[in-house]
């Protein structure tokens, strides 16, 4: 160590939505160590993830120059599984002689085959501003509405349904509003592995009495402080939220009160809801009429209950209608728009709100404004310059789907995985393969980046200042702490120059300047400005002035919908999803764990986080391992109609008999190689939480 006093760079951490604030202790131009700050979120709290996850950034893998594929060199999805198999078919390049490469193959695409046979991933890891730089671009510069990111696998169907029942995809309140609840509803949600700071204000709020009821297939720790533990079968939240509506609607226990003056659609949600009586339910989804009564009772009388839901809800072929029954429980008991009530869908990463928010999908521009609505269109070809294409682009999926098929011909990907993140992954990755041309902007050779012509070296977020929007609408300051290694470059910088390759115009030398273009694009953001987020680090949207604290609870008399009224629809059941059978008996379920992030790009490179969860294990009940007869540790093969996998057996009594749950970061057994493509009609998201599986000894 030098005589260097450290320095603190206030900033937010990088994983979950949760968008803790931290303080990077940096000396001699390193991360020495991450303390938590004062944030609206955290309380100066952080979990594993934001205290030690941060020695990635001098991995000796980050990428330093730009890499191009060397003439001739096949791109063969089996790359994907081991790295050492690109040795001689990438060699490394100039930044000038990389990107006029990167913009060539993508001008030819769209120029020959048109601008619809291009596409763009953006990402949730990155900033509001790269996120609304990189729509923008592909808008304008490619002239398609094929851009996506990671939210069409994450919350797409909570977003679907909000939007839909309430008028706004966000949440009505923030989690922290669990202090003024009275019942906390947790369902389809792992806070502690998965917000983990989240995850000790509901246990606080419980723990001072607060009634907390978790509904899941799996246990979790939270269920030791609840009063009510739901551990319905897999699949059925359709079954178990509408006998609970049924209760609450036969015995009267709605507020009437509040449908009338807000709410339409109880008569057709009457009808629909006879047949869902708990009795009727029960044996459905394995929870008892008596105890489904029991808590309908409990949430209907509540003064002020809270739902806080995960992608247990949304990762589903039905996750839109998951959703709608649990936006339709919150509405038929007025539990929305006062403190201590809300819905709040837990957002996975820690920008998806804000690049949603940004315009980073591909029926949207920013603001939420549907691509084939004339005025919005109007008004963004007025602030762009440039004529935008009304139909709404492909979703993620779709897009490797199209590229299957070579309708999608050339693709720009900027911090997303998709070789790793995908459903089914043999085909996405034979997708990713058979582009023309691909184009990949991240910190490591990732699993997509293997099949990439061109890889550009790109920044971390402790690289760079932006800002990010947390799950709670709070739009947050972070603040450049270290620089990026070798000729690694900021990605805005990256876009920027990509833009003018492609014959944009472009001017932006700061992200400030691209937030004030934001605020004009963005009425949603009134009121906040790069300079207040200097001197506050965190406003929350919507904010009613310049000097006034952003709504916390929002829709307490209106609900943003064109009469200001919200909608109840009817979900019903529907099981198009794998069930198991003789050839497959089992559930599988993917999800993540407290130790990494996503596909492990960052937090399996990170020295802490990998030491405590160092492999791939497949999660079975004890009693499980016990038929299979085998002990905690023996290899298994889990198989599904996709593809099979090895690795070791975990014995977890948090999963139920019959499931076996695979996280999805490690890339020698990746689970998405097993998981079902087929798509939500609404979210368009796939149904990672299940599938059939077969369990054997390897
Ligand atoms: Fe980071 Fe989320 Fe952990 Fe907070 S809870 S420190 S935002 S990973």
């Amino acid at each position: 160590r030098s005589a260097e006093p450290a320095r603190e760079i206030a900033s937010v951490c990088p994983y979950c939505g949760v968008g803790c604030q931290v303080g990077f202790r940096v000396r001699n131009g390193r991360i020495e160590e991450v303390v938590g700050r004062d944030g609206p979120a955290n309380r100066g709290r952080l979990c594993v993830k934001g205290r030690f996850g941060f020695d990635f950034l001098v991995h000796p893998d980050r990428l330093t120059r730009p890499l191009i594929r060397i003439a001739g060199a096949a791109k063969d999805p089996a790359d994907c599984l081991d790295p050492s198999r690109i040795r001689g078919k990438f060699r490394e390049a100039s930044w000038e002689e990389a990107m006029e490469r990167a913009a060539a193959g993508l001008r030819a695409i769209r120029d020959g085959a048109g601008p619809n046979a291009l596409a763009g991933f953006g990402s949730a890891k990155g900033s509001n501003e790269e996120a609304y730089l990189f729509q923008k671009l592909v808008r304008t510069g490619f002239g398609t509405n094929n851009v996506d990111h990671c939210t069409r696998l994450c919350h797409a169907a909570s977003v679907a349904a909000l939007l839909e029942g309430i008028g706004s995809g966000a949440v009505t309140a923030p989690f922290t509003a669990v202090r003024d609840a009275d019942l906390i509803f947790v369902i389809g949600a792992r806070p502690t592995e998965n917000h983990p700071v989240a995850a000790t204000f509901i246990k606080d709020a419980a723990a001072r009495g607060a009634t907390l009821v978790t509904a899941d297939p799996r246990g979790s720790s939270l269920d030791r402080f609840a009063t009510e533990v739901l551990r319905f079968t897999p699949g059925e939240d359709v079954a178990l939220l509408n006998a609970m509506l049924h209760v609450i609607l036969a015995e009267d226990l709605h507020d009437a009160a509040f449908l009338a003056a807000r709410v339409d659609g109880i008569g057709a949600l009457r009808t629909h809801l006879a047949a869902y009586a708990p009795e009727a339910m029960a044996e459905r989804c394995g929870i008892s009429a008596e105890q489904i009564r029991r808590v309908a009772r409990l949430y209907a009388r509540s003064p002020a209950a809270l739902t806080l839901w995960g992608m247990g809800i949304s990762q589903s072929i039905h996750g839109t209608d998951n959703a709608r029954a649990l936006i339709a429980l919150a509405l038929a008991c007025g539990h929305v728009g006062r403190p201590g009530t809300g819905l709040h869908p837990l957002r996975g990463q820690n920008n998806v709100q804000g690049a949603s928010d940004a315009g980073l999908i591909p029926m949207m521009l920013p603001d939420y404004h549907h691509t084939d609505d004339d005025d919005a269109r109007a008004a963004m070809e007025a602030l762009w310059g440039a004529a935008l294409d009304p139909r709404p682009g492909l979703t993620v999926v779709e897009i490797l789907q199209a590229a299957e098929r070579r309708e999608i011909r050339g693709m720009y990907i900027m911090g997303e995985n998709p070789a790793m993140s995908d459903p089914d992954l043999a085909h996405a990755r034979a997708a990713l393969a058979r582009l023309d041309h691909l184009v990949v902007q991240d910190l490591f050779l990732t699993e997509t980046a293997v099949l990439a012509d061109v890889v550009l070296p790109a920044s971390a977020w402790p690289e760079k200042d932006g800002t990010v929007t947390n799950t709670n609408r709070q739009v947050q300051m972070g603040r450049t702490a270290v620089a990026p290694p070798g000729q690694a470059r900021q990605d805005l910088a990256i876009i920027v120059d990509m833009a003018r390759r492609l014959g944009l115009d472009w001017r932006y030398d700061h992200p400030r300047e691209v937030f004030a273009e934001m605020a004009q694009a963005m009425p949603s953001h009134a009121n906040i400005t790069w300079d207040r987020l200097e001197r506050e680090n965190s406003v929350t949207y919507p904010c009613p002035a310049p000097d006034a604290p952003g709504e916390d609870i929002v829709f307490h008399d209106r609900f943003p919908t064109p009469d200001g009224r919200a909608l109840l629809v009817p979900a019903g059941l529907s099981h198009p999803e794998e069930t198991p059978d003789a050839a497959f008996p089992f559930v599988l379920t993917t999800g993540r764990e407290l130790e990494h992030w996503h596909t492990g790009t960052m937090t399996r490179r990170a020295g802490v986080l990998d030491a405590l969860e160092p492999s791939a294990t497949v999660s079975l009940a004890p009693e499980e391992l016990w038929r299979l007869g085998v002990e905690a540790g023996a290899r298994l093969r889990v198989t599904t109609r996709r593809g099979s996998l090895e690795c070791a057996a975990r014995a977890d009594p948090e999963v139920p008999e019959g499931v076996v749950f695979l996280p999805f970061a490690f890339r020698e057994a990746a689970a998405n190689l097993l998981t079902d493509p087929r798509l939500d009609p609404h979210g368009k998201i796939p149904g990672y939480k299940l599938c059939a599986a077969r369990v054997e000894v390897a």
